[in-house]
Order: structure tokens, then sequence, then C-alpha cells
């Protein structure tokens, strides 16, 4: 098969999907496939479990999503990977430090080879800085053409660019593909919330996802989901995904700490999502509430 392993062969077939990618019919589909997407979920005996560390989903050809293998950590959190012409994007490093076990940068740079896009930038950020999306940093840290955003508050607020946190908005430029960035402060301090304009998706972290959602600071949650909501006013946004999902297909919560999910909920959120979300916390007030719905479960903490 030389004749597509050839870099112009290459180049022409990733033209042909994007612009396939362009045509409703196709990007609804993939949207639907999206929406409909089984996940790999644990196991109920981990010591059968099969599946990989970590599973790589495409959702176009610049675009993926993976997800870590909840026998490995329970947490099962998931990362994004998005792909320009100079760099590529990593949102979390998850939640296993070991490589041997939990080969996330090695993945990445499996999938920048595939693509004949070994010479790209690699920048990691975090949607926060717990530990079931930070674990594997060091794999990355120091790594040639490889920046890495320490997570804490004062090395987010300087790469950001964040003067009046948490006020404002920052850009990632990938080539070619542009990312915004949004403080969004409540589960936890240097939370952020981004926005990619190819994809219009809006990345939640553990701000929003089906499942329960922490909250350490009330005030401060509150007013992020009210800048979300305006934000979506004029940034069209095709779906909602957090870095977690804790809630069966018929709403009722997974235990805490389950290595076995066997019927989840999709990860995909919309827009309504995040306004009913709004709408009940504007109604709770001040006093920090647990509130409870079939698509998330507000869990002040
Ligand atoms: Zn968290
Ligand atoms: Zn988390």
């Amino acid at each position: 098969m030389t004749q597509f392993s050839s870099r112009p062969a290459e180049r022409l077939w990733r033209l042909i999907l994007m612009v396939a990618a362009m045509l409703p019919i196709f990007s609804a589909a993939r949207a639907d496939a999206l929406v409909e997407k089984t996940w790999i979920h644990g196991s109920a005996n981990c010591a059968e479990n099969r599946d990989a560390p970590l599973e790589t989903f495409q959702f176009d050809a610049d675009t993926y999503i993976f997800r870590q293998n909840k026998c490995l950590n329970f947490e099962g959190p998931f990362i994004y990977v998005m792909f320009g012409q100079h760099t590529v994007f990593i949102q979390d490093t998850g939640a296993t430090a070991d490589a041997a076990q939990f080969p996330l940068h090695e993945t990445v740079r499996r999938l920048m080879r595939q693509r004949g896009d070994e010479k790209l930038n690699i920048l990691v950020t975090h949607s926060h800085s717990h530990g079931d999306h930070i674990a594997g940093d060091a794999q990355f840290r120091g790594q040639p053409g490889v920046t890495l955003v320490e997570p804490n508050a004062p090395a987010v607020r300087e790469h950001f660019g964040f003067t009046n946190w948490p006020d404002g908005v920052a850009t990632i430029d990938l080539g070619g593909r542009t990312l915004t960035v949004l403080p969004a402060p409540g589960h936890q301090d240097e939370a952020l919330v981004v926005y990619d304009e190819r994809t219009r998706w809006l990345l939640t972290g553990d701000s929003l996802y089906p499942g329960r959602l922490y909250v350490r600071d009330w005030a401060a949650f509150r007013a992020s989901v009210e800048h979300l909501v305006t934000f979506t006013k004029t940034h069209p946004v095709s779906a909602i995904m957090g870095t977690h999902i804790e809630l069966a297909r018929n709403g009722e919560q997974y235990p805490a700490g389950t290595t076995h999910q066997p019927d989840e909920a999709s990860l995909v959120l919309t827009t309504r999502d995040l306004e009913e979300l709004d709408r009940l916390l504007q109604q709770a007030g001040a006093e920090p509430k647990q509130i409870a719905t079939q698509r998330f479960i507000v869990w002040p903490k």
C-alpha cells in the first residue's frame, strides 16, 4: 500500500477528510456517534480486565478523546487531544503516573508518528489541578518540544496572561485552530474551561459532567457557570464534555470508587444542561445545597 503511505497522498487524504467533515451529513453522523459512544468502562473483576490502559477515540481528522481504564484508576478520566498545524493540545494527563502502566506520552507520540506530525510542538494544560488529571505530567515534563503548564495557580495565570483572575479569556493558537480558555473556579481554584472553535466543543473538566459536581467554592462556582452561559450565547456549542462519567443511562449514580460502569450515560451534555445548572444555582441562592437531577448532581464540599 505504498501509494497511501507516501506523504503527499496522506496530505491529500486528510484534505479529503477535512472537506468531507464540513458537509453537514458527515458532521451530524459524527456528532451522533460521539453521543452514542460506549467507552471502556472497567470490569466487575479487574483481574480479568483485558482493555488497554487508555482507549483512543478519533472524532475527526485532528481531534481525539482518550479514556483511562477504570481498572487502572477508578476515576477513569477523559483526556482531550487536538491537533493544529504546529501544535498538539493535550488537556490533562490522567490519574496514573507510571508510564509502564499508563503510557500516555508514548501514545501521543505514536499518534504523531502515524500522522506524520512528529515535528509538532506539544502543549499540555489541565482542566484543573486535582490528582486524577495531572498524574501523568512527569511523562511530558522536560521532553523535547513540550510545553507543560504546571498545575498551580501562579503558573496557569502567568502562562495564559490572566491578570485579573477569574475575569478575562485567553486564546491558544494551534496553527489554523484556535482554542479559547475561560477561568472557571468553583470545583477547584485554577479550573479552566476550553472552547474549540473547530468542533465547537466546550470542555468543562470537573465543573460539569454526568456525575457528582463537587463544589468547593459555592459563590465562585455560581459565577463561573453564569459566565459560561453568557459565553455560549455568542459561541455555538455542539457538545459540552467534562472529564468523568458517574451516572448510568437511567440517571442513577454509580457508587463513588466503583471500577465497573456497564451502562454509562453519554459523555456529551448540551447547552440546555448548562442553562439548567445555571438556573438551579440561581434558584438555590447563596447557601450551598445539594441539587440532584437526572443529568448531574451539584454536591457542595
Ligand atoms: Zn476535580
Ligand atoms: Zn476529576
